[in-house]
């Protein structure tokens, strides 16, 4: 057999990169899709390998294939930040926290990159501190600039640092929420950092934890438009590689299933807790092949158990819908197989993205309010890192005798 020619490393461009979970062909997550679409004979829907791999020499997972950023981003742009309370609480508080430990002031500049609908930003405005939001969507960049959170609609990198440098702008503080995962040129991404912040400066990244994903069998936060997925290892050996250094960590376990937030300078400061992370890494193994190599049999567990369960309540004549049509519940559905014969429809509480279809599987996306005509017999929690969220929104459906399953770590009725 003729060996397989793989991509170098979206991080160092090494060559080793060892694969060690294969999701199969999948649509793209986020590629709802149009009602009235499936009736056009010429409608054809991507897509598209889906498979990740181990890099030996900075420890990067990241996933082989790419997919035209064209593709990815701009059409099925449905998701806007401000849709979440817990969210919003945590970046004020970040925010906030933020202003008092910087001392940030009329003369600062706080810059966001993707910074959506500028949510986390107006914290920073409304205490008179100046800021500049970047995002390349148009719809979430134009509500945040009628917010009065002024925001370039473009993509981040060295190009666009230098132009801002040019122009006399640098960065007391720079944030970067839950992008990295998305950015296709990671070293262009990370050298625009190091362009844009002052010397004294400080930039917080915040990211699902690769630590969270194997361990708690989230391979549903697998999907095309996430090309990496970091541990603090990986991240020290990024930003090294610019100039900088990781020197701090914080964890936040109920966010997004796991996140980490990443403080990063041009001072090397490294903390206790930042060289805690780091050690305890190289001791669990995450910096080495091992610690991935089951994982692939840990996912066919899952999906083996989730069909049996849900297969088991449709035999018992049980009816079963499923809550949020974020990128994940894409991944799950359509790697699982969960077809309209297991799950008849799919509620999400963006309006976005109601009336359109799940890609792949097609089950209809309707309100929330839907599971309370409807009152189905168990709800599949997609949007699982949203689930006492969930719960709390939805006490009525459940106090009614509603039930609700969790497909991971392991399926289970809750
Ligand atoms: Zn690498």
């Amino acid at each position: 057999m003729a060996e397989r020619i793989l991509p170098p490393c979206r991080s160092c461009g090494g060559t080793q990169l060892r694969p060690f979970l294969d999701l199969g062909v999948t649509p793209l997550a986020d590629a709802l899709v149009k009602p009235g679409l499936l009736d056009d004979d010429t409608f054809v829907e991507g897509f598209f390998p889906l498979e990740v791999a181990f890099c030996p020499e900075c420890t990067l997972v990241q996933i082989l294939e790419e997919v035209p950023a064209e593709k990815l981003f701009v059409e099925n742009y449905l998701y806007f930040s401000s849709f979440s309370d817990h969210l919003l609480r945590h970046s004020r508080e970040h925010a906030l926290g933020l202003v008092g430990s910087r001392g940030l002031g009329p003369d600062s500049l706080v810059v966001e990159v993707a910074s959506n609908d500028g949510y986390l930003l107006k914290n920073f405005a409304e205490v008179g501190v100046p800021v500049l939001g970047i995002d390349p969507a148009p719809e979430p960049a134009e509500a945040a600039v009628a917010a009065g959170v002024p925001t370039l609609q473009d993509f981040f990198g060295v190009e666009l640092a230098e132009r801002l440098v040019a122009e006399g702008k640098r960065a007391d503080v720079i944030i970067a929420n839950n992008v990295m995962a998305h950015v296709p040129d990671l070293n262009g991404f990370v050298g625009g950092f190091a362009t844009l912040l002052k010397d004294d400066g400080v930039i917080t990244v915040e990211n699902p934890y690769v630590r969270d994903l194997i361990e708690h069998g989230e391979f549903d936060t697998v999907y095309h438009e996430h090309f990496c997925y970091y541990s603090c290892t990986a991240v020290d050996a990024l930003v090294r590689r610019h100039g900088m250094f990781l020197n701090d960590v914080e964890y936040f376990p109920d966010l997004h299933g796991g996140t980490l937030r990443w403080w990063i300078g041009k001072q090397e400061h490294v903390s206790d807790t930042a060289q805690r992370f780091l050690a305890e890494e190289r001791e669990l193994g995450l910096t080495g092949y091992g610690y991935y190599a089951d994982f692939a049999g840990r996912v066919e567990q899952i999906r083996a158990d989730l069909l049996e369960l849900l297969r088991g309540l449709k035999a018992q004549g049980k009816t079963i819908a499923a809550y949020g049509a974020a990128a994940k519940g894409s991944t799950l559905v359509n790697y699982v197989g969960i077809d309209t014969d297991l799950v008849d429809f799919v509620v999400d509480r963006n309006v976005h993205k109601q009336g359109f279809l799940m890609p792949g599987v097609h089950q209809p996306i309707r309100p929330v309010e839907a599971l309370l005509e409807e009152q189905p017999d168990y709800v599949l929690v997609l949007a699982w890192n949203f689930l006492d969220e969930i719960a709390r929104q939805q006490s009525e459906y459940l106090a009614n005798g509603g039930r609700f399953i969790v497909p991971v770590p392991s399926p289970a009725i809750v």
